[in-house]
């Protein structure tokens, strides 16, 4: 049995367009779920920190771009400036909460 090669994100020569690809896909995706990401995203990122709260897989100033702001509650105007309804997310992770979660049916109306 062979191991599936799951580590795209070594950073290495090989491989770029495939990880890049993906990743940027569902940055733009979730940005049309969370319009105004921007502005919150810093303090949760300071808050919770570089972690993905799913996951837990550790990001850094390279890919911290993949790292994405959930709304709990799943209203992205409440935004409490303690943070108690922000989570810190992967892309993967976030489109996965996502597309089964709250605002499943958000997103198949685009599509
Ligand atoms: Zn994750
Ligand atoms: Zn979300």
């Amino acid at each position: 049995m062979r191991n599936r090669r799951y580590r795209v994100y070594r950073r290495g020569r090989t491989g770029k367009a495939r990880s890049r690809g993906a990743g940027d896909d569902l940055i733009s995706k979730l940005k049309r779920i969370h319009p105004a990401a921007e502005d919150y995203r810093e303090q949760s990122l300071k808050i919770h920190g570089l972690i993905c709260a799913k996951c837990a897989r550790e990001f850094g100033d390279k890919d911290r771009h993949l790292l994405t702001v959930h709304h709990k509650d799943g209203n992205p105007k409440n935004n409490p400036p303690d943070g108690s309804n922000w989570e810190n997310l992967c892309v993967y992770c976030h489109d996965d909460e996502h597309s089964r979660g709250l605002l499943g049916d958000y997103l198949s109306n685009e599509k």
